[in-house]
């Protein structure tokens, strides 16, 4: 069995090793060694990745007991190679894993949250717990945890051979079904629990430990945090945005929020100041279409073409137009694209999903609707004014012979 070097000491980063076995599997190789420096995935952790003989480590599990390193080209059996892991990435994940050991402690001392899932992925990492928390108490967590980490407190691994001493541990977690020697990590004076992963030697070395976000999940919260270098990142990245805000508004930092509550409301005062304007707009239009309409017999055709009114002042604008016995068919021309609306006013004989049909085919658009209303758009507004000609005869043309 592969002696298991990253369990004797989280910072070898490189091992002389004997090939066991080279087994082909795809375009690619699993290797056995006879000891490695390189993690399996496991416990909440991504595997190692790096070099091994001058073959691409690019994953490495754990089956049966066995250690697989899975490499890009054959390394000989029997062979003397060295084996170096890609230490940014092994020191990353070992920063976010002891972190997330200091903020399940800290949860569990302070309100009984139990972490009851855990995923480290290479950009971000979650801790699942098993009741809802309040934004004050992941604040408090949080500062527990990171006094932890200013402690520098000392992260050890110790093997039991025996179940029954470790049931008289102080462990936070003890996952059931370990074959002994099971592996217990304990913080000097905080965190003690059954763990397989490579871990920090001090807290210190997290650095520190930002919780960004909190989401109700499975009747409980999953909490995304950033440990060290990742913490580091995103706070130097949330700084940028800020000062980009701040000198958009051209304010302090700390004056931006206010800035930005200011254009909101402004904003909503504006949106609603036109849209009364375009309500009162759309009265004074529709009494001049309605002026200009087309007799049909005894129904009456109001065909015109806008521009700039958009979809949804568009439709307003039809109904407002759509006295009785009228048809009404508008078209608005917005950058080159043309939106229409087709409706129709009380007593009026005909759905419009009737006359739907010959509108999109004039204009060259697709559309539909039912009953008292139909819209639709077309690619191009280019001969538009003389389809909509085309459209109006038709339509008194039709009605003329409706009784
Ligand atoms: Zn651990």
């Amino acid at each position: 069995m592969t002696k298991r070097l990253y369990d004797l000491d989280s910072h070898q980063i490189e091992a002389q090793s004997i090939v066991l076995s080279c087994t082909p599997a795809g375009e690619q190789f699993d290797v056995v060694l006879d000891q490695t420096v390189f993690f399996p995935e496991g416990g909440g952790q991504p595997s190692d990745t790096g070099t091994l003989g001058g073959a691409a480590v690019l994953h490495v599990r754990e089956e049966g007991g066995e250690i697989y390193h899975r490499v890009d080209r054959t390394l000989a059996v029997g062979a003397s190679v060295t084996g170096v892991i890609d230490w940014t990435r092994r020191f990353d994940l070992m920063q976010q894993h002891t972190g997330e050991h200091l903020l399940s402690f800290s949860f569990f001392d302070l309100f009984q949250a139990s972490n009851v899932g855990f995923h480290l992925a290479l950009n971000y990492a979650t801790i699942d717990f098993d009741k809802p928390v309040t934004r004050e108490q992941i604040q408090e967590a949080e500062l527990l945890a990171n006094r932890f980490v200013w402690k520098n407190l000392t992260v050890q691994a110790t093997f039991y051979d025996n179940e029954d001493v470790i049931r008289e541990l102080p462990l936070r977690k003890h996952a059931e079904g370990l074959v002994p020697p099971i592996r217990v990590v304990h913080v000097d004076g905080a965190d003690m629990c059954t763990c397989c992963a490579p871990h920090c030697y001090t807290t210190g070395e997290i650095g520190s430990i930002f919780v960004a976000d909190a989401s109700s999940y499975k009747g409980g919260t999953r909490i995304t945090f950033f440990c060290g270098e990742r913490a580091l990142k995103l706070q130097r990245a949330q700084h940028d945005d800020l000062d980009a805000i701040a000198r958009r508004f051209s304010c302090q930092r700390e004056a931006a929020l206010g800035a930005i509550k200011k254009l909101s409301d402004d904003y909503g005062a504006l949106k609603k100041s036109e849209r009364e304007l375009a309500k009162s707009l759309n009265g004074y239009m529709s009494a001049e279409f309605l002026q200009a309409a087309s007799s049909a017999g005894k129904y009456r055709v109001v065909a015109q073409l806008v521009t700039g009114v958009d979809g949804g002042r568009l439709k307003d604008l039809s109904q407002a137009a759509c006295a009785e016995k009228t048809l009404t068919l508008l078209l608005s021309e917005t950058d080159g694209r043309l939106s229409y609306v087709l409706a129709t006013g009380v007593n009026f004989p005909i759905d419009v999903s009737e006359l739907m049909p010959a509108v999109n085919a004039a204009l060259g658009g697709k559309g539909g609707g039912r009953g008292t209303l139909a819209q639709g758009t077309a690619p191009s507004a280019s001969g538009a004014k003389e389809a909509l000609e085309q459209i109006r005869s038709y339509f008194v043309k039709r009605l003329c012979d409706t009784k």
